[in-house]
Protein backbone atom coordinates (compact mmCIF):
# COMPACT_ATOMS: atom_id res chain seq x y z
CA UNK A 1 0.00 0.00 0.00
CA UNK A 2 1.78 3.23 -0.87
CA UNK A 3 -0.70 5.53 0.77
CA UNK A 4 -1.01 4.89 4.74
CA UNK A 5 -2.01 6.02 8.36
CA UNK A 6 0.38 7.76 10.66
CA UNK A 7 -0.14 6.01 14.03
CA UNK A 8 -0.86 9.73 15.85
CA UNK A 9 -1.50 12.68 14.07
CA UNK A 10 1.32 15.11 12.42
CA UNK A 11 3.44 11.87 12.51
CA UNK A 12 4.26 12.30 15.98
CA UNK A 13 6.53 9.33 17.56
CA UNK A 14 4.44 9.37 20.92
CA UNK A 15 1.53 11.17 22.80
CA UNK A 16 1.49 12.60 25.63
CA UNK A 17 -1.79 13.86 28.30
CA UNK A 18 -2.44 14.91 31.78
CA UNK A 19 -5.43 14.00 34.02
CA UNK A 20 -6.48 15.77 37.20
CA UNK A 21 -9.15 14.04 38.97
CA UNK A 22 -11.52 15.74 41.10
CA UNK A 23 -11.07 19.04 39.37
CA UNK A 24 -10.36 21.54 42.24
CA UNK A 25 -10.27 25.04 42.24
CA UNK A 26 -6.84 24.93 43.33
CA UNK A 27 -5.30 23.88 40.43
CA UNK A 28 -5.00 27.76 39.38
CA UNK A 29 -2.85 27.80 42.15
CA UNK A 30 0.16 26.31 40.64
CA UNK A 31 -1.48 23.47 37.68
CA UNK A 32 -2.68 25.64 35.55
CA UNK A 33 0.13 28.68 34.94
CA UNK A 34 2.70 25.81 34.27
CA UNK A 35 0.29 24.71 31.66
CA UNK A 36 0.13 27.96 30.22
CA UNK A 37 3.85 28.25 30.42
CA UNK A 38 4.30 25.57 28.82
CA UNK A 39 1.59 25.40 26.25
CA UNK A 40 0.50 21.92 27.29
CA UNK A 41 -3.14 21.01 27.33
CA UNK A 42 -4.95 19.06 30.61
CA UNK A 43 -7.94 17.37 31.62
CA UNK A 44 -10.24 17.42 34.77
CA UNK A 45 -12.19 14.81 36.10
CA UNK A 46 -15.78 16.01 37.79
CA UNK A 47 -17.33 14.60 40.12
CA UNK A 48 -20.46 15.60 39.34
CA UNK A 49 -22.73 14.83 42.40
CA UNK A 50 -20.42 17.58 43.79
CA UNK A 51 -20.26 20.18 41.27
CA UNK A 52 -19.47 23.43 42.78
CA UNK A 53 -19.35 21.95 46.08
CA UNK A 54 -17.08 21.99 48.58
CA UNK A 55 -15.33 18.19 48.72
CA UNK A 56 -16.91 15.87 51.13
CA UNK A 57 -16.61 12.55 49.94
CA UNK A 58 -15.96 9.62 52.48
CA UNK A 59 -12.46 10.17 54.17
CA UNK A 60 -10.70 11.91 51.00
CA UNK A 61 -7.83 13.61 51.13
CA UNK A 62 -8.91 16.94 49.41
CA UNK A 63 -11.95 16.95 51.73
CA UNK A 64 -12.19 20.62 52.24
CA UNK A 65 -11.28 21.84 48.59
CA UNK A 66 -13.48 23.05 46.36
CA UNK A 67 -14.71 21.35 43.09
CA UNK A 68 -15.06 23.68 40.16
CA UNK A 69 -18.35 25.13 39.24
CA UNK A 70 -19.71 24.63 35.56
CA UNK A 71 -18.39 28.39 34.68
CA UNK A 72 -14.76 26.92 36.35
CA UNK A 73 -15.23 24.13 33.56
CA UNK A 74 -15.75 26.42 30.55
CA UNK A 75 -13.02 28.70 31.40
CA UNK A 76 -10.86 25.27 31.16
CA UNK A 77 -12.87 24.45 27.67
CA UNK A 78 -11.91 27.69 26.38
CA UNK A 79 -7.90 27.19 27.71
CA UNK A 80 -7.93 23.66 25.84
CA UNK A 81 -8.76 21.62 28.36
CA UNK A 82 -10.51 18.49 28.15
CA UNK A 83 -13.38 17.21 30.84
CA UNK A 84 -14.30 13.53 31.94
CA UNK A 85 -16.89 12.31 34.24
CA UNK A 86 -15.55 10.54 37.06
CA UNK A 87 -19.00 9.63 38.13
CA UNK A 88 -21.81 10.80 40.29
CA UNK A 89 -20.70 10.10 43.73
CA UNK A 90 -17.10 8.77 43.71
CA UNK A 91 -18.00 5.62 45.51
CA UNK A 92 -17.98 2.30 44.23
CA UNK A 93 -20.34 1.61 41.69
CA UNK A 94 -23.01 -1.37 41.70
CA UNK A 95 -24.45 -2.15 39.07
CA UNK A 96 -28.15 -0.46 40.16
CA UNK A 97 -26.03 3.04 40.23
CA UNK A 98 -24.84 2.95 36.60
CA UNK A 99 -27.95 5.20 35.06
CA UNK A 100 -26.85 7.64 37.73
CA UNK A 101 -23.01 7.17 37.86
CA UNK A 102 -22.05 6.73 34.06
CA UNK A 103 -26.05 8.02 32.57
CA UNK A 104 -27.61 11.09 34.47
CA UNK A 105 -23.74 12.00 35.33
CA UNK A 106 -22.60 12.93 31.68
CA UNK A 107 -25.91 14.39 31.08
CA UNK A 108 -25.80 16.92 33.64
CA UNK A 109 -21.80 17.64 33.36
CA UNK A 110 -22.52 18.13 29.30
CA UNK A 111 -25.53 20.42 30.12
CA UNK A 112 -23.72 21.97 32.87
CA UNK A 113 -20.56 22.89 30.82
CA UNK A 114 -22.50 22.64 27.67
CA UNK A 115 -20.32 20.45 25.69
CA UNK A 116 -19.95 16.68 24.78
CA UNK A 117 -18.41 14.78 27.16
CA UNK A 118 -16.90 11.67 25.63
CA UNK A 119 -14.73 10.23 28.68
CA UNK A 120 -15.45 8.55 31.83
CA UNK A 121 -12.84 7.73 34.31
CA UNK A 122 -12.84 5.07 37.18
CA UNK A 123 -13.07 7.06 40.78
CA UNK A 124 -11.26 5.03 43.42
CA UNK A 125 -9.35 2.19 41.79
CA UNK A 126 -10.09 -0.22 38.83
CA UNK A 127 -13.33 -2.19 40.48
CA UNK A 128 -15.09 1.03 38.74
CA UNK A 129 -13.68 -0.82 36.00
CA UNK A 130 -16.01 -3.52 36.47
CA UNK A 131 -17.67 -5.24 33.32
CA UNK A 132 -21.31 -3.27 33.86
CA UNK A 133 -19.38 0.01 34.33
CA UNK A 134 -17.96 -0.16 30.87
CA UNK A 135 -20.79 -1.55 29.64
CA UNK A 136 -22.93 1.03 30.73
CA UNK A 137 -20.11 3.60 29.16
CA UNK A 138 -20.52 2.09 25.87
CA UNK A 139 -24.67 2.43 26.53
CA UNK A 140 -24.30 5.78 27.32
CA UNK A 141 -22.15 6.99 24.26
CA UNK A 142 -18.91 7.42 25.85
CA UNK A 143 -15.83 6.64 23.71
CA UNK A 144 -13.23 5.74 25.93
CA UNK A 145 -12.74 4.84 29.36
CA UNK A 146 -9.82 5.51 31.85
CA UNK A 147 -8.13 3.53 34.63
CA UNK A 148 -5.57 3.70 37.03
CA UNK A 149 -3.47 0.82 35.68
CA UNK A 150 0.20 2.51 34.76
CA UNK A 151 0.99 1.17 31.29
CA UNK A 152 0.84 3.08 27.83
CA UNK A 153 -1.58 2.94 25.22
CA UNK A 154 -0.54 2.33 21.92
CA UNK A 155 -2.25 3.16 18.66
CA UNK A 156 -4.11 -0.17 18.86
CA UNK A 157 -5.26 -0.32 22.83
CA UNK A 158 -8.63 -0.74 23.09
CA UNK A 159 -10.62 2.25 24.45
CA UNK A 160 -12.53 0.79 27.42
CA UNK A 161 -9.50 0.54 29.18
CA UNK A 162 -6.98 3.68 28.85
CA UNK A 163 -3.93 3.36 30.97
CA UNK A 164 -2.68 6.18 32.98
CA UNK A 165 0.39 6.77 34.99
CA UNK A 166 0.25 7.76 38.48
CA UNK A 167 2.57 11.03 38.47
CA UNK A 168 2.81 10.58 42.55
CA UNK A 169 5.74 11.35 44.73
CA UNK A 170 5.90 7.60 45.84
CA UNK A 171 4.01 4.49 45.18
CA UNK A 172 1.80 2.66 47.61
CA UNK A 173 3.24 0.06 49.89
CA UNK A 174 4.92 -1.95 49.39
CA UNK A 175 6.64 -0.95 46.05
CA UNK A 176 7.81 2.48 47.34
CA UNK A 177 9.45 4.60 45.18
CA UNK A 178 11.20 7.73 44.09
CA UNK A 179 9.15 10.12 41.94
CA UNK A 180 10.49 9.72 38.61
CA UNK A 181 9.95 12.77 35.99
CA UNK A 182 11.33 10.36 33.25
CA UNK A 183 8.58 7.41 33.97
CA UNK A 184 7.33 5.44 30.62
CA UNK A 185 9.41 8.25 28.44
CA UNK A 186 11.52 5.61 26.66
CA UNK A 187 8.75 2.98 26.63
CA UNK A 188 6.73 5.49 24.75
CA UNK A 189 9.38 6.54 22.52
CA UNK A 190 10.21 2.58 21.67
CA UNK A 191 6.51 1.47 21.23
CA UNK A 192 4.49 4.51 19.89
CA UNK A 193 3.11 4.80 23.04
CA UNK A 194 0.90 7.29 25.02
CA UNK A 195 1.40 8.03 28.23
CA UNK A 196 -1.88 9.53 30.09
CA UNK A 197 -0.52 10.67 33.57
CA UNK A 198 -2.55 10.90 36.08
CA UNK A 199 -2.39 13.19 39.54
CA UNK A 200 -4.86 15.49 41.61
CA UNK A 201 -3.96 18.85 42.02
CA UNK A 202 -0.40 19.47 42.58
CA UNK A 203 0.84 22.18 45.49
CA UNK A 204 4.11 23.05 47.23
CA UNK A 205 3.85 20.17 49.42
CA UNK A 206 1.42 17.04 47.82
CA UNK A 207 -1.33 16.76 49.78
CA UNK A 208 -0.72 13.10 50.07
CA UNK A 209 2.73 11.44 48.77
CA UNK A 210 0.42 8.60 47.16
CA UNK A 211 -1.69 10.85 45.51
CA UNK A 212 -0.07 13.83 43.76
CA UNK A 213 3.07 15.38 43.36
CA UNK A 214 4.20 19.09 43.88
CA UNK A 215 4.18 21.69 41.95
CA UNK A 216 7.94 21.22 41.21
CA UNK A 217 7.66 17.94 40.50
CA UNK A 218 4.99 18.37 38.00
CA UNK A 219 7.39 21.61 36.20
CA UNK A 220 9.99 18.86 36.15
CA UNK A 221 7.80 16.22 34.43
CA UNK A 222 6.58 18.81 32.10
CA UNK A 223 10.47 20.23 31.07
CA UNK A 224 11.34 16.52 30.85
CA UNK A 225 8.31 15.44 28.26
CA UNK A 226 9.06 18.26 26.15
CA UNK A 227 12.90 18.08 26.42
CA UNK A 228 13.06 14.24 25.53
CA UNK A 229 9.75 14.20 23.12
CA UNK A 230 11.26 17.23 21.04
CA UNK A 231 9.40 17.45 17.84
CA UNK A 232 8.63 13.60 17.99
CA UNK A 233 6.10 14.13 21.42
CA UNK A 234 2.45 15.32 20.54
CA UNK A 235 0.86 16.79 23.70
CA UNK A 236 -3.00 16.39 23.69
CA UNK A 237 -6.08 16.10 25.48
CA UNK A 238 -7.04 12.93 25.47
CA UNK A 239 -10.32 13.38 23.26
CA UNK A 240 -8.39 14.82 20.20
CA UNK A 241 -6.12 11.88 20.91
CA UNK A 242 -9.14 9.41 20.53
CA UNK A 243 -10.79 11.28 17.45
CA UNK A 244 -7.29 10.27 16.08
CA UNK A 245 -7.38 6.95 16.97
CA UNK A 246 -10.99 6.33 15.91
CA UNK A 247 -10.54 7.96 12.48
CA UNK A 248 -7.70 5.85 11.50
CA UNK A 249 -9.23 2.61 13.22
CA UNK A 250 -12.22 2.99 11.02
CA UNK A 251 -10.89 4.60 7.35
CA UNK A 252 -9.99 1.86 4.90
CA UNK A 253 -7.65 2.77 1.99
CA UNK A 254 -9.36 1.41 -1.67
CA UNK A 255 -6.77 1.42 -4.17
CA UNK A 256 -8.91 3.10 -7.60
CA UNK A 257 -5.53 2.97 -9.66
CA UNK A 258 -2.02 3.08 -9.51
CA UNK A 259 0.23 4.32 -12.43
CA UNK A 260 3.43 5.59 -13.48
CA UNK A 261 1.21 8.65 -14.02
CA UNK A 262 -1.13 8.57 -10.87
CA UNK A 263 -1.85 7.28 -8.15
CA UNK A 264 -5.67 7.56 -7.09
CA UNK A 265 -7.44 6.42 -3.79
CA UNK A 266 -10.42 6.43 -1.62
CA UNK A 267 -11.50 6.63 1.75
CA UNK A 268 -14.04 4.68 3.59
CA UNK A 269 -14.73 5.99 6.74
CA UNK A 270 -16.70 2.50 7.92
CA UNK A 271 -19.30 2.70 11.08
CA UNK A 272 -17.36 6.07 12.61
CA UNK A 273 -19.08 7.07 15.81
CA UNK A 274 -21.35 10.51 14.92
CA UNK A 275 -19.52 11.55 18.46
CA UNK A 276 -15.61 11.71 16.61
CA UNK A 277 -16.59 15.41 15.68
CA UNK A 278 -12.54 16.49 14.36
CA UNK A 279 -11.90 13.46 12.11
CA UNK A 280 -8.52 14.43 10.83
CA UNK A 281 -5.37 12.03 9.82
CA UNK A 282 -2.11 12.39 9.07
CA UNK A 283 -1.26 10.33 5.55
CA UNK A 284 1.88 9.43 3.81
CA UNK A 285 2.08 8.83 0.42
CA UNK A 286 4.93 6.60 -1.49
CA UNK A 287 5.41 8.66 -4.48
CA UNK A 288 8.23 8.67 -7.59
CA UNK A 289 11.02 11.48 -7.29
CA UNK A 290 10.03 13.67 -9.89
CA UNK A 291 6.76 14.38 -8.55
CA UNK A 292 8.14 15.73 -5.34
CA UNK A 293 9.62 18.94 -7.22
CA UNK A 294 6.56 20.05 -6.80
CA UNK A 295 4.57 18.13 -3.73
CA UNK A 296 0.78 18.15 -4.16
CA UNK A 297 -2.24 15.90 -3.23
CA UNK A 298 -5.84 16.62 -5.36
CA UNK A 299 -8.85 16.08 -2.50
CA UNK A 300 -11.84 15.91 -4.53
CA UNK A 301 -10.55 17.41 -7.44
CA UNK A 302 -8.69 20.53 -5.25
CA UNK A 303 -5.20 21.04 -5.59
CA UNK A 304 -3.23 20.92 -1.16
CA UNK A 305 -0.21 21.28 -1.07
CA UNK A 306 2.14 18.01 0.37
CA UNK A 307 5.28 18.24 2.65
CA UNK A 308 7.91 16.36 1.47
CA UNK A 309 9.34 14.53 4.62
CA UNK A 310 12.05 11.97 3.15
CA UNK A 311 12.73 10.90 -0.58
CA UNK A 312 9.65 9.94 -2.36
CA UNK A 313 7.71 10.11 0.96
CA UNK A 314 5.01 12.72 0.58
CA UNK A 315 2.61 13.90 4.91
CA UNK A 316 -0.62 15.36 4.65
CA UNK A 317 -2.54 15.77 7.60
CA UNK A 318 -6.32 16.52 6.74
CA UNK A 319 -9.90 16.66 7.32
CA UNK A 320 -11.35 13.53 6.25
CA UNK A 321 -14.75 12.47 4.81
CA UNK A 322 -16.15 9.42 3.67
CA UNK A 323 -15.98 8.69 0.07
CA UNK A 324 -13.11 11.40 -0.50
CA UNK A 325 -10.86 10.55 -3.27
CA UNK A 326 -7.30 11.79 -3.08
CA UNK A 327 -5.09 12.03 -6.20
CA UNK A 328 -1.34 12.23 -6.24
CA UNK A 329 0.16 12.36 -10.10
CA UNK A 330 3.22 13.23 -12.04
CA UNK A 331 3.12 17.38 -12.54
CA UNK A 332 4.89 17.20 -15.28
CA UNK A 333 1.64 14.97 -17.14
ZN1 LIG B 1 -11.01 10.48 42.34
Amino acid sequence: MALTICPWKHNKTWVYSITYDEALIDLHQFAIPIHEEYGIPGHVEVVVGQLGETRNIGNSSYNGYRHMNAAELKDLLTRGWGIGNHSWSHELIQPDMVDLEIGRAKDVLEAAIDAPVDLYCAPGNNSNMSDHVLKACRKHGYLGAMSLTDALNRPNTPLFWINRTALHEQYYAPFFSEYDPFRNIRHAQAQNGWIIDYCHCPLEKPIHPNKDCSHLQLRKRFETILTEGGDNVWCAVPEEVLFYHQTRRHTQIETLSDTEIQKHYRLHLNNLSDRVTCRTLTLHADVPAPWCRSPNVWIDGQPHLAHLIEPRKLQITITVTDGMELVFKDPSA
